[in-house]
């Protein structure tokens, strides 16, 4: 078998980035208000537009637009937000930073939100933040008409799933607001980063405004300035901006953003279709409305038990690859039993039994084909290699 590509590093820096950064550094012009058409401001300008939103916020990361997001839904203290079971720990933690209280939702082996507990609970709610986990799209027409019809807002996590969309809709604009990571493991890199898109003008303000653009800086915004004459002197300001040379990196490879969709769905998809064949794993499929935009892939090992499964992950790590089952690697901060940072974190067993079975391996975009043959052949070398050539008969 030819050697495993690397599946670890990050996206690599396109030359224009390059150009770009050593332009600001010779001007020393880091901070994004410092002129009118900054690097940030372009950014936003840019990606609300490749997005088909009005407004769009450069922020310091995901979580901290998460974070302005609920601050500008003016929720009280100790208001409950449902999230999903099954989200990175950023999520309760952004919730907790915004004095509210998380309500964890079960989600279910396809990954998405179980929309019957998500009915039962949400209302006891006041607001939603729904994590689309690696590109996972939750059924959003149930979800919004379920929230719709309570008047209670959404947030849509979609730190790692920018591309995705949903019945032709991008990702991230069917909420109230959507929110991105340019963390590097997402699908821009610009090492840590992250915006916030949204429709609406006086959320807009208030996020801008608690983001950092003290005094007027907020007229260096695209928005009504009428909107932000309510908001003067009465909102913190929380200080989470983006920096221009953050603006940069990112701002050429939203513009390859298509290429590396197309190119992730085409690795994804072929990678899957090799390990549908095994009878220890099963693909969960997309629903009908969603086209992905993966930069990994995730698949349930099925019929085997838990020493089985840790098996396989150093079957795997002994030839090389990087395997990890949510659930059975210690600490992994998308298991919700770790986040014991939580006042009340009460079991949930679906959503448990789908991370002791869920198997994560990332696949980035920029892998040929026959690099991704030498991925999924692995993974089944090791899965054979684990359960023998006992094969269940159906
Ligand atoms: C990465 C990630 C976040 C956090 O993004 P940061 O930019 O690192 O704060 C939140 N939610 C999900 C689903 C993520 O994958």
């Amino acid at each position: 078998m030819s050697k495993l590509p690397n599946l670890t590093a990050a996206e690599s820096i396109p030359d224009a980035a390059m150009a770009e950064v050593t332009r600001i550094l010779q001007s020393g012009d880091l901070f994004r208000y410092g002129s009118d058409h900054s690097p940030v401001a372009l950014l936003e300008a840019e990606f609300a537009q490749a997005l088909g939103s009005t407004f769009a916020l450069a922020v310091s990361s995901c979580s901290a637009a998460l974070f302005l997001s609920l601050k500008a839904l003016g929720l009280p203290r100790d208001a409950k937000v449902l999230i999903p079971a099954f989200t990175f720990a950023a999520v309760p933690s952004s919730v907790a930073h915004a004095d509210c209280i998380p309500v964890l939702c079960e989600c279910g082996d396809d990954y998405r939100i179980d929309l019957a507990d998500f009915a039962k609970k949400l209302p006891d709610c006041e607001a939603v933040i729904i994590s689309h986990m690696r590109g996972h799209t939750s059924d959003m027409e149930a979800i919004m008409a379920l929230c719709d019809a309570a008047g209670i807002p959404v947030i849509e996590d979609a730190a790692h799933s920018l591309g995705t969309t949903w019945g032709g809709r991008n990702i991230g604009t069917i909420g109230k607001v959507g929110c991105f990571s340019f963390q590097s493991y997402k699908m821009l890199n610009a090492g840590e980063g992250g915006i916030l898109i949204t429709d609406d003008e006086d959320l807009i303000a208030q996020a801008v405004i608690m983001s950092g653009a003290y005094e007027h800086n907020w007229q260096k915004h695209p928005v009504l300035h009428s909107v932000f004459a309510k908001w003067q002197n009465r909102l913190p300001l929380y200080n989470l901006r983006l920096n221009n040379l953050s603006a940069a990196l990112i701002r050429p490879q939203l513009i390859a953003l298509p290429q590396r969709v197309a190119m992730g769905r085409r690795n994804h998809d072929h990678v899957a279709a090799i390990l549908d064949t095994s009878p220890w794993i099963v693909v969960p499929s997309s629903l009908p409305p969603e086209q992905r935009a993966p930069d990994s892939i995730q698949f349930n090992l099925n019929d085997m038990t838990d020493a089985q499964v840790d098996s396989f992950v150093c079957q795997a790590a002994s030839l090389g690859l990087k395997a990890e089952v949510f659930g059975r690697s210690i600490d992994n901060a998308r298991a919700f039993w770790n986040w014991n940072f939580l006042r009340d974190n009460p079991d949930q067993p679906k959503t448990r039994a789908m991370l002791n079975r869920a198997c994560d391996v990332r696949l980035p975009s920029r892998l040929s084909l026959q690099q991704c043959d030498v991925v999924a052949q692995t993974i089944l070398k090791a899965l054979d290699t684990t359960m023998g050539r006992e094969w269940p008969n159906n």
